[in-house]
């Protein structure tokens, strides 16, 4: 959808009628004709530059595009969409009036740097769209990146200013709304998913930001519909291989297909919706569980996986408390399985809720340990009573390269670590025999991994489970 259509129509038909009129006034009626030059000026300006600051507006942004089809040079252009990075602050700092002058001499030196060719429009607040030669990209890039900006004569007020931005090369044909959807998404993932400065456009992202919008879009009703299945992967102790429990993984079933996890927990990560589907697939295995009690099979502890997105919600134990009771399920048979944080506030609301869950029988297990961000304070402040090592710990094939020695010596004192301060060791991801010895030789008796099951759809886990009657 174009920036306010119906005013650049108005627009349009006003220039065009004002050039007829110019046609029909001779050149010698000087002061007429000079009106109208000035009235054709004001127009434009009207039409396409931008309010309070000056660069020009969205409309200009589309009509500068729709030249470039016409003269069939796009392809020889970058696209640009940008916010600045906490603007809030300047203005704070600055004050309003001079937050606005500073902005303005931003995007009034970045537009001097596209030269004749390429525009900066605003699209309103402190967001804007560009249009550039392929070869200024590094130029703006650099620029967007952070650049220092100092407004005033004397006490020259000086600020460092950056912004998040999305670029599209562009390729082929394409019209301007598809162009203007292509920064949109680049710069949405710069600035709310990635974090980074900056993300190019591409069809990968194009089809990532498809399943996003789709995944979002059918979640609520897949699960009214329980179309989300949860499948168990036995653990098994090493000492005879029995299974010994089981870890709930969820898979989702739609129109016949199975859909994988990494297809849709972290688009429902992003959204929070995580928090029903986590909820549901507790409720779930509360559930067999109760039946299986109820037909006097044998019981296994089933680890349920929470994301951590849970950690903003206050309720989040009574929650858990709250659906485990309604199945009348002995905690004991529960295992949350929680991944390490990356901030202080969720290390501190990760830490209430581990202790929390240990203190009404919840075992509760560190996922994934080794990646990404696990420190030693997670282990030693925290109540847990399972270590699960990640499958990146274990070692692949016999070679004994450097990397290989690596991961056995931290193997080694991860597990002698984890059981000298009291807690179990698990190893996920297990494929093959030489990873089974060389757990075995560092004293870790319990693992998870295809080598035993691959997560199984219930019927066939309860096959397994008769075999421990
Ligand atoms: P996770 O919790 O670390 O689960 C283990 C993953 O490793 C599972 O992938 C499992 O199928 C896979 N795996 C098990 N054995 C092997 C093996 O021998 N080799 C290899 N290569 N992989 C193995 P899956 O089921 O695709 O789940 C991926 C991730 O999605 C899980 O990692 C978990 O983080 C997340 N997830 C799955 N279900 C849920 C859920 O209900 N809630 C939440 N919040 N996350 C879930
Ligand atoms: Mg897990
Ligand atoms: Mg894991």
């Amino acid at each position: 959808m174009r920036h306010n259509d119906s005013y650049a129509k108005l627009v349009n038909e006003f220039m065009s009628k004002l050039e007829d009129t110019m046609a029909q006034v001779s050149e010698e009626n000087t002061t007429v004709m000079a009106n109208l030059r000035e009235m054709k000026e004001m127009a434009n300006k009207l039409s396409f530059r931008a309010d309070s600051i000056d660069v020009f507006n969205l409309n200009y942004f589309f009509k500068y595009i729709d030249e470039l089809i016409s003269a069939k040079t796009l392809e020889n252009y970058v696209a640009c969409r940008f916010d600045m990075k906490r603007f809030s602050v300047i203005n704070h700092q600055f004050g309003r009036k001079d937050g606005t002058r500073i902005l303005n001499e931003f995007v009034v030196k970045l537009q001097k740097g596209l030269g004749n060719d390429g525009c900066v429009c605003r699209v309103q607040g402190d967001t804007f769209t560009m249009v550039f030669r392929k070869e200024r990209l590094s130029y703006v890039t650099g620029y967007l990146s952070g650049t220092k900006i100092e407004v005033g004569y004397k006490n020259k007020k000086k600020a460092v200013l950056s912004a998040y931005a999305g670029y599209y090369e562009i390729e082929g044909e394409k019209t301007a709304e598809e162009i203007m959807d292509r920064i949109g998404m680049a710069w949405n993932i710069a600035k709310h998913v990635q974090r980074v400065p900056y993300v190019f456009f591409d069809e990968e992202l194009l089809s990532a930001v498809e399943n996003e919008k789709w995944v979002e879009s059918v979640f609520e009703e897949a699960l009214e519909q329980e179309e989300f299945l949860v499948y168990y992967q036995p653990k098994v102790t090493l000492k005879n291989y029995r299974l010994v429990g089981a870890e709930a993984l969820c898979r989702w079933k739609h129109n016949g297909e199975m859909i994988l996890p990494y297809r849709f927990i972290p688009v429902l990560e992003q959204s929070h919706l995580i928090c029903d589907l986590d909820f549901y697939i507790l409720e779930h295995v509360c559930r067999d569980l109760s039946q299986w009690m109820a037909e006097g099979k044998p019981l296994v502890k089933v680890s349920v996986n929470l994301s951590r997105v849970h950690l903003g919600d206050m309720d989040i134990l009574e929650h858990v408390l709250a659906v485990v009771d309604s199945y009348s399920v002995p905690h004991e048979y529960i295992e949350i399985e929680l991944t390490e944080t990356t901030t202080d506030v969720d290390f501190r609301e990760l830490k209430q809720l581990v202790i929390g869950l240990r203190t009404h029988g919840f075992s509760v297990a560190v996922d994934d340990f080794g990646v990404g961000y696990s420190s030693l304070n997670l282990i030693r402040e925290m109540p847990w009573k399972i270590l699960k090592i990640d499958k990146s710990f274990l070692p692949v094939g016999n070679e004994e390269d450097d990397e290989e020695i690596q991961k056995k010596v931290m193997l080694k004192h991860i597990i002698g670590m984890a059981q000298n301060l009291g807690l179990e060791c698990i190893a996920e991801g297990v494929e093959t025999a030489e990873q089974v010895t060389i757990l075995k030789e560092n004293n870790c008796y319990l693992a998870q991994g295809y080598l035993f099951d691959r997560p199984l759809p219930v019927e066939q886990f309860i096959e397994r489970l008769e075999e421990l009657m």
